[in-house]
């Protein structure tokens, strides 16, 4: 119990002056929180303060402290080369599905929890329970047991491990108070720490379809998560990658499952693989494994990548014969180039925005989610277009948001006579 009394209302002034709080008036003033004697309002002016006048490194370094020790962490210690990833968010955003089984055939433990949609970014749980039988729920023994015995298990966040930051999570997001680094970097970090891997790779993504939009907050937010993770005694690795344009061609639930198995055949798309490869690369040379990036592709071009995953997904009760035959929404529509030229932009945040209007994502918390409908690129920035080519295959139920995603998707594709740079990775490892 923090031995100092606050008054709550000193704690928002003293942020609101922009002044530096003591670690231990965070903590008294967060315990009072959860304790129920600091209402919701006093939090919620806090934050707002904290999102105007920013935290120190050591303010954010004793709020994730909180935030993590608020509930329970798993100890994987037992477990070899225990590893995990975090994407800060994005459009077609299925690197996890390629890289946990990735990582596990090379050798090392992926356990870890995932995220699911919220407005216009995708989450993999949400993909992965759009294949059948799949459980996103296990208890801790078959969750050990599971990791032991096939390398991989990913389950959907636990209420147990920093239940604080759900509280403030949900707070921030009815407040306008998400964006602001030291409180974006103690909520996915003090996750991060509660899930007991020793070694983290963070893929932070920059560009429209993300949270930051511009490399210099990435830099930021990546600096700040890596120190978090490094005084926590965890190996730290960090990737700035682009979401100006999605990952790969497909957004939406299935979709993106189908085109992850596609990748882990060795048939594409390039960027998908890339980005795993680099991001697996990272965290077991982080973790002691050091691989190769030809050693990598030789585990996804080999088969061991896909035998892994089709191992993890049975585990979790998936139906592994219904890989090829997910349910996908019967409507088709298509969206065209209207001249001929090269693709110039394929906005992802507007992309995403289709996607939802089409059913994928969620507005709020607990909403269910069309695992058959979304967006299916056929270019990717830089690629030539004939006039009347496919840009983009929409798949839709009975018409449910068509109109307002065709209308997204015309003015999020862009076709010019030349395409601006479109890297991939814009910084492979930041120190
Ligand atoms: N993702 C998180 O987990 N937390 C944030 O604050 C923002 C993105």
């Amino acid at each position: 119990m923090p031995s100092i009394i606050v008054r709550p209302v000193d704690i928002i002034l003293e942020k609101r002056n922009g002044a530096e709080h003591a670690p231990e008036s965070i903590e008294a003033f967060l315990q009072g929180y959860l304790a129920g004697d600091v209402p919701d309002y006093q939090v919620a002016a806090w934050l707002m303060a904290v999102c105007w006048q920013g935290m120190s490194e050591r303010e954010t370094q004793a709020l994730t402290r909180i935030l993590t020790a608020s509930g329970e962490a798993l100890d994987l210690s037992e477990l070899p080369h225990t590893v995990d990833k975090h994407s800060t968010g994005g459009v077609g955003d299925k690197a996890t599905l390629v890289l946990a089984p990735l990582l596990a055939a090379a050798g090392a433990t992926v356990a870890k929890m995932s995220g699911r949609a919220l407005g216009h970014t995708g989450g993999t749980m949400d993909k992965l329970e759009s294949i059948p039988g799949f459980r996103s729920g296990l208890t801790a023994a078959a969750f050990l047991k599971q990791a032991r015995e096939v390398g991989v298990v990913v389950v959907g966040h636990s209420q147990e491990l920093a239940p604080a930051e759900g509280l403030l999570y949900a707070l921030r997001n009815a407040t306008a108070t998400v964006r602001s680094l030291p409180l974006i970097a103690s909520s996915i970090m003090s996750k991060k720490l509660a899930g007991g891997a020793s070694s983290i790779v963070l893929d932070v993504k920059v560009g429209s379809g993300a949270f930051l939009r511009t490399p210099e907050e990435a830099r930021g937010l990546a600096d700040l998560m890596l120190s978090i993770g490094r005084r926590a005694g965890r190996h730290m690795r960090a990737v700035l990658s682009s979401m100006a344009q999605p990952l790969g061609f497909a957004v939406g639930n299935a979709l993106e499952v189908r085109e992850a198995v596609a990748c882990l055949r060795g048939e594409g798309p390039e960027d998908l693989l890339e980005l795993c490869l680099l991001l697996a690369g990272e965290v077991l040379d982080a973790s002691g494994l050091p691989t190769s990036q030809a050693q990598l592709r030789a585990l996804v071009d080999g088969g061991q990548a896909m035998e892994r995953f089709e191992r993890w997904i049975a585990a979790q009760g998936g139906d592994v014969t219904m890989l090829d035959a997910l349910d996908l929404a019967p409507g088709r529509d298509t969206v065209r180039a209207q001249e001929a030229g090269v693709l110039a932009e394929a906005d992802a945040l507007k992309i995403g925005k289709a996607a939802f209007a089409l059913g994928a994502g969620r507005s709020r918390k607990g909403e269910a989610v069309d695992a058959g409908v979304g967006v299916v690129l056929h270019a990717k920035v830089g690629s030539g277009v004939a006039a009347g080519d496919a840009l983009a295959t929409l798949y839709h139920r009975d018409g449910r948001g068509l109109e307002e995603a065709r209308s997204l998707l015309a003015s999020a594709l862009r076709v010019a006579d030349e395409a601006p740079p479109a890297p991939l990775v814009l910084e492979a490892a930041p120190s």
